[in-house]
């Protein structure tokens, strides 16, 4: 029971790697707001482990701090934000639209931006606070990526600066760098290229050192861990979690 006591809010907590997240830091105690996009995924995460379902578009401010402002006043306090919530828009440089550069660099970056300036008020008054950020492998480059790639890599930087500025106050801030994962993003990653699944899968486990790709739970114990007491003395650190170096 690593996070009794504690509130943990979850964006893009709806799917994937967020919603396995939300369900192990409920299975270890914490209370639990999941958010996501749309207010059914968030609900179906939600609803079995006793959380608060809450419907926020990362990249708009008043959604952010209304949600930040609701996990607070229902589950009374905020200790831990894990920021899941994304989206791909990839392609070729010559190809890629303003609006996709815009729009993953608005939900990754700017998201992530707006929900740790909202949390650290609450964690710096109750000086304590666990904030992980999703960045990927992607941050060290990926063709058709160029977006999501700087979007990536921006987190990393964001994780440091912070893991600084709010070191006083008893907050540590680190980022998670998944590889390949199973997820709605991988699958629309495969469709997009044409490609079957499974087939996809297939390859990329071939990459692979471990010879597997990764599944929700094995990014969200590495999350859990960032967020417990254990690793209180880890601070502006990214962790990659892709089954090899
Ligand atoms: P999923 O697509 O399964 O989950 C992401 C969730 O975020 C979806 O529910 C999505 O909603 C939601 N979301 C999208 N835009 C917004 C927004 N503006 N505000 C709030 N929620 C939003 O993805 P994963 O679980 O795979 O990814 C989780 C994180 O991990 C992401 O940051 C991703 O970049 C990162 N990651 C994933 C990897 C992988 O291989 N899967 C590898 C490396 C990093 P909707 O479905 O409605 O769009």
């Amino acid at each position: 029971m690593r996070f009794k006591d504690r509130v943990a809010l979850i964006t893009g907590g709806g799917r994937g790697i967020g919603a396995a997240t939300a369900r192990l830091l409920a299975a270890e105690g914490a209370k639990v707001a999941v958010s996501d996009l749309d207010e059914v995924p968030a609900r179906e995460v939600a609803d079995p482990i006793g959380g608060l379902a809450i419907a926020c578009d990362v990249s708009a401010r008043t959604d952010v701090e209304a949600m930040v402002d609701r996990t607070v006043k229902e589950l009374g306090g905020l200790d831990i934000l894990v920021t899941c919530a994304g989206i791909i828009r990839d392609n070729l440089l010559f190809k890629m639209t303003d609006e996709d550069w815009d729009v993953v660099i608005d939900t990754h970056l700017k998201g992530t931006f707006l929900c740790a300036r909202a949390v650290q008020k609450v964690m710096v008054d109750r000086k304590y606070g666990k904030m992980v950020f999703l960045s990927s492998t992607s941050a060290l480059g990926n063709r058709g990526q160029a977006n999501y790639s700087a979007a990536k890599a921006g987190l990393q930087g964001m994780a440091r600066t912070l893991a600084i500025e709010l070191g006083p106050f008893n907050i540590n801030v680190n980022a998670v760098a998944p590889g390949f994962v199973e997820t709605r993003m991988t699958r629309a990653t495969a469709e997009r290229m044409g490609m079957d699944f499974e087939t996809f899968k297939l390859g990329a486990a071939s990459q692979i050192p471990l010879r597997r790709i990764g599944q929700p739970e094995d990014i969200a114990s590495v999350i859990a861990f960032l967020c417990s007491d254990e690793s209180s003395f880890v601070s502006g650190q990214t962790i990659y979690v892709r089954g090899g170096p």
